[in-house]
């Protein structure tokens, strides 16, 4: 952060260029060096915190992800200037405009639906609008789902600090004082959306880290932490309800004989070819996991045995019936699996037991020579 005095609009280009953030003119006072210091301090963590992952390699693209925002280091950002009077926005229009496009807005109740209704990388509101309160507008600003992370900056006359004060502890951003100088706007502007692009990427990140989480990154199913995870909450709706519910847990027949024969890569690509058929076979609501290596569960609510029997039969037909094309056609291969079903009984069945049973099933259809299904009562 340079600090510098007024008259060194010389300086503050050369201090920008070297690769200063922001700049602090003298005199300095608490407020305004708090403020600075915080807003680059946050920037930092988010850039910390994006490295991190890329270092450990959490997640895969954060290297890319970070390179990818350096590389916008001035990134044309779409800036929204909130200010009634004609003579302050022509000018901050002026010295944005260079850098960002500009969409000017007199009317604060016209701020709030543009705000909402667009993609703004940054909002820069005048405290000295004259029939509305910048401080409501702000906080509206704030509340509104779409810019809960929109950056605000306040433009604020010398005499205003109580103001930009309470504009700070209610979640703006930043603050430029009037006489606006060209530099200090454009550097603190390329701050704020810097740190918004830092934020979207991270919550990208964490979105995807959570779904990596969840997920079986060679069928694209859910995992079998996911299913330990919702299993009981089905298993509660459906008794909540008073409605059935049944598991169906799969296993492909002879597979290490696939792997032994044709290698690991064929082996996987029945595995996805069976998660086809599979996933063909049943409705939205049903839950379908790879459950281990070449097993699968399928959760049914809704679905009595009956039922569940029926789609059982027709995965097991779907998958013994037409062989299962491999090796970019090169191979037809016949592949049989055995199925195991369990339905919810009463109140007192839990997704344990329920797992338990589907199990047993399973094991009775494979002693009884595989490529059947077979149900286990309660
Ligand atoms: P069964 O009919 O009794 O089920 O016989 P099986 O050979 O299918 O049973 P087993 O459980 O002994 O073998 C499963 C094999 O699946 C062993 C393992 O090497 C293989 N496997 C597990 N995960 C994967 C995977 O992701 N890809 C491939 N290609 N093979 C896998
Ligand atoms: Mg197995
Ligand atoms: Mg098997």
């Amino acid at each position: 952060v340079m600090v510098t005095a007024l008259d060194q609009a010389e300086d503050r280009v050369n201090g920008l260029e070297a690769g200063a953030d922001d700049f602090l003119t003298k005199p300095v006072n608490d407020l305004a060096l708090v403020t600075r210091v915080k807003s680059l301090v946050r920037l930092k963590m988010l850039t910390d915190e994006l490295r991190l992952r890329a270092a450990t390699g959490q997640e895969i693209n954060a290297q890319d992800m970070l390179s990818g925002v350096a590389r916008t280091d001035t990134p044309k950002a779409r800036a929204m200037v909130v200010d009634d009077r004609p003579s302050s926005y022509e000018r901050i229009e002026k010295f944005l405009s260079a850098e960002h496009s500009v969409t000017l807005v007199s009317d604060p109740r016209e701020a709030l639906l543009k705000a909402a209704d667009e993609d703004f990388d940054v909002c820069m509101i005048s405290m000295s609008l004259v029939d509305f309160d910048p401080l409501r507008l702000c906080s509206q600003l704030k509340s509104l789902e779409k810019a809960r992370i929109l950056p605000l900056i306040v433009i604020s006359e010398l005499e205003q600090e109580e103001k930009v004060m309470r504009a700070l502890e209610m979640g703006v951003n930043d603050y430029i004082r009037r006489p606006l100088d060209r530099n200090e706007l454009l550097a603190r502007v390329r701050t704020q959306v810097k740190r918004k692009r830092y934020n979207m990427e991270l919550r990208k990140s964490v979105e995807q880290t959570l779904e990596m989480a969840v997920s079986d990154s060679l069928t694209g199913l859910h995992n079998r932490r996911y299913l330990d995870n919702h299993l009981p909450e089905m298993v509660e709706k459906a008794v909540g309800r008073n409605s059935p519910l049944s598991l169906i847990m799969c296993d492909i027949d002879h597979f290490k004989a696939v792997n032994d024969t044709f290698g690991h890569d064929i082996g996987d690509e029945v595995i996805c070819e069976f998660t086809k058929r599979l996933c063909k076979n049943i409705r939205g609501i049903d839950l379908a996991c790879r459950y281990g290596g070449e097993e699968f569960v399928v959760v049914m609510p809704d679905t009595d045995t009956a039922l569940a029997e029926i789609v059982a039969e027709r995965i097991r037909t779907e998958v013994a019936h037409h062989p299962f094309v491999v090796a970019e056609g090169r191979e037809q291969l016949s592949v049989t699996v055995s199925m195991g079903i369990a339905s919810m009984t009463d109140a007192g069945d839990t997704p344990g037991k329920l797992i338990k049973r589907a199990d047993v099933a399973l094991y009775n259809a494979k002693r009884g020579g595989r490529n059947t299904v077979t149900v286990e009562a309660a």
